[in-house]
């Protein structure tokens, strides 16, 4: 099965796609984790993508298609049942150029699944994030914070790390992008019968369980509840 999720920043896309990678054996490919990773590594699309990125705008579409097309190479042929693309795409000649790559491997696209969320709780979600420096497991100042003060729940960690671009400013041009150059790929999918909508500001379960209502319904045929 392959999926995309798509929303907004602060959506809680990674949130769920973490949970859909455990339950589902898929894999979950966020381009906003493997730019970090790059930034990080110092590598020469790091260098290009840091000031970009920090600015909340998107990254040129040649850079994201090349290095999900590595991505989904490697994908192929393993044993995970399929992969949920995180993050992307996020223009329609990113999405153009997915739809090329799976028809090249006869790859199928299963569903697009948006999460909903209002513009204003997108501020004060992503403004609170931040996650343990070991694990990656997620955290919010003021809706999840450790069971013990400083400790990572999961694996004891003291160390945490804040996104530099998950200040208020940033947020708000991310924001900006998303409306001006993802939200189009909203009707583009709705076109082809795979758009499926869920109310993102519901609890993080609720999410979940309307994600696994999605997955197990059929799809394409334009009629089933929650389409758009
Ligand atoms: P994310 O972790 O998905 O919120 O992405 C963080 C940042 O990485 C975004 O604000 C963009 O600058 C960049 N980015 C991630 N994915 C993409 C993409 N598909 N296209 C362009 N830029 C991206």
């Amino acid at each position: 099965m392959n999926l995309i999720l798509l929303g907004p920043p602060g959506a809680g896309k990674g949130t769920q796609a973490k949970l859909l990678e455990e339950r589902h054996s898929l894999r979950q490919i966020s381009t906003g984790d493997l730019l970090r990773a790059e930034v990080k590594s110092g590598t020469e699309i790091g260098l290009q993508a840091k000031a970009v990125m920090d600015r909340g705008e998107l990254v040129p579409d040649a850079i994201i298609i090349s290095m999900l097309e590595r991505q989904v190479e490697g994908a192929t042929g393993t044993s995970t049942a399929g992969f949920i693309l995180d993050g992307f795409p996020r223009t329609v000649p990113q999405a153009e150029a997915l739809d090329a790559m799976l028809a090249r491997k006869a790859m199928p696209l299963h569903h697009v699944i948006e999460l909903q969320v209002d513009d204003a709780a997108l501020v004060e979600r992503i403004s609170g994030r931040f996650t343990c420096a070991k694990c990656g497991q997620g955290y919010h100042d003021r809706f999840k914070r450790p069971k013990v003060a400083d400790t990572c729940d999961v694996c004891g960690c003291h160390e945490f790390t804040r996104r530099s671009d998950d200040n208020a400013e940033t947020v708000r041009a991310r924001l900006e992008a998303y409306h001006r150059q993802t939200a189009p790929l909203l009707p583009y999918y709705a076109a082809n019968g795979l758009l499926r909508v869920v109310d993102g500001m519901a609890e993080m379960d609720t999410v979940t369980a309307q994600i696994e209502t999605v997955l197990a319904g059929s799809h394409g045929s334009g009629t089933e509840p929650g389409q758009a």
